[in-house]
């Protein structure tokens, strides 16, 4: 790992001004304030200031494909043996119950791939996969590098966080945009994004750009710009990217929390999904394998248990208890309310990124990168855009162990989903 400084004869307050003036950086310039933040010689209000200045004024292509380049040079790099097996991925830029990973990883794993997923936590309102896989008791996210790649040549799956070995500037730089709103930049994205998936030696990415209210592409044009950019910075390191656009309007699937989600995504690939989470998988999984009988192949190993079975063997190979997961009652939360709204009316909206933060506050996000996470928190949606309320049933329910926090969030909820006497469209999430 590269851990040394490279030497410049300049201030941060120059960098951070130089940014603010919207000029470009150099690469000697973005080196040496990353590295230097890497080493704890640039504190985090320095580098806050960095990103605060990038979220406003942006970075070009250039500057995109250094810090690209130099996020991936701050760890090592995977490098995969030619054993005829594609090196593949799948990745979300971050929303609402978006679990697809933890389905979608185990049914590629069946087939002639390799996935070697880096995944990441919570981020803003959106939820963190890695925060997920720890809800699974005794699940390890930080393994060594050469155990993970053993792994997924073994089981043709691996997902883990980033550590001190893949990408670090990213894992650090990562956590505080969590807590600086500097989620939100393109080329931000693209390259924490981007540097995790080429270090991971793959070939080829399918990229969910999330676009809607609970999104950070908040419109199609956004995300496409993002995409974009994304398969152009991937050209210079020789990644082919597919974006494919997904809408997050809604929270996807029934579930948006930490256990929840794990819970929903055994019930999928037993053959118990929501529809609009088996689009939105089957679409992704369309971009690997775009032939004419994807969706048998896709419902077979799903009916005959392999996906399933592939997903116990990755829980096991990380260190997780696959029993409990059988059981499906790792987590009871201490609290559970459900939520009503008014009799007859369909809903027309759901604010996700306001959903999205109730569900952090309730514990699933860090207001401080020292938060700890409560894994029993989450909502469960009964109805969704669409869908018609009944007094008699609730609309969601949440769920978590403490109190105080469940009515904030309950109270959140209810004001984030407006409703309407006139019938409304189910919501499709699948946008190209
Ligand atoms: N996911 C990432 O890994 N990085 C981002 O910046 C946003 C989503």
């Amino acid at each position: 790992m590269n851990t040394k400084t490279p030497k410049l004869q300049l201030l941060p307050t120059e960098i951070i001004q130089k940014k603010k003036n919207n000029a470009s950086l150099t690469k000697e310039e973005l080196s040496w304030f990353i590295s230097s933040y890497l080493n704890n010689e640039i504190p985090d209000y320095q580098m806050s200031a960095l990103l605060m200045a990038i979220n406003f004024n942006g970075m070009d292509l250039e500057e995109t494909v250094n810090f690209t380049e130099l996020l991936i040079n701050s760890g090592e790099q995977l490098i995969f043996k030619n054993d005829g097996k594609q090196i593949v991925d799948k990745h979300s830029t971050g929303g609402v119950g978006d679990k697809v990973s933890l389905i979608l990883g185990p049914i590629l794993a069946c087939m002639d791939y390799k996935i070697p997923m880096i995944a990441g936590r919570s981020l803003e309102h959106t939820g963190g996969t890695i925060d997920k896989l720890e809800s699974i008791s005794g699940f390890k996210v930080d393994i060594p590098l050469n155990q993970f790649q053993k792994n997924v040549n073994k089981i043709g799956l691996g997902m883990m966080g980033q550590s001190a070995e893949i990408c670090p500037a990213d894992g650090k730089i990562y956590a505080l945009r969590d807590v600086t709103a500097t989620v939100n930049s393109l080329p931000l994205i693209c390259g924490s994004i981007l540097s995790k998936k080429i270090a991971e030696g793959i070939q080829t990415l399918v990229m969910d750009i999330k676009t809607g209210n609970g999104a950070f592409m908040k419109n199609l044009e956004q995300s496409q710009k993002l995409g974009e950019l994304m398969t152009e910075i991937g050209k210079h390191f020789n990644l082919k990217v597919h974006p494919v656009f997904t809408g997050m309007d809604q929270p996807l699937g029934k579930t948006a929390g930490l256990w929840c989600e794990v819970k929903e995504s055994i019930d999928f690939l037993k053959g118990d999904y929501a529809k609009d989470l088996y689009n939105v998988t089957f679409r992704l999984f369309q971009q690997f394998n775009p032939t004419q009988n994807t969706k048998a192949v896709f419902d077979n190993l799903i009916s005959s248990g392999k996906a399933l079975n592939k997903f116990i063997e990755f829980i096991e190979i990380q260190g997780g208890d696959s029993s409990t997961i059988e059981q499906k009652i790792v987590h009871h939360p201490k609290f559970k309310k459900d939520c009503f709204l008014e009799n007859n009316l369909y809903i027309e909206s759901m604010d996700t990124r306001q959903i999205g933060f109730a569900i952090a506050q309730l514990g699933a996000g860090r207001p401080t990168k020292e938060s700890k996470l409560d894994f029993s928190c989450g909502v469960e949606f009964h109805a969704k855009i669409g869908n018609k309320t009944d007094g008699n049933s609730p609309a969601f329910s949440v769920f978590g162990n403490n109190s105080d926090k469940l009515k904030i969030a309950v109270e959140k909820i209810k004001n984030a989903i407006q409703i309407s006497p006139k019938p409304i469209k189910v919501y499709n999430p699948i946008l190209n």
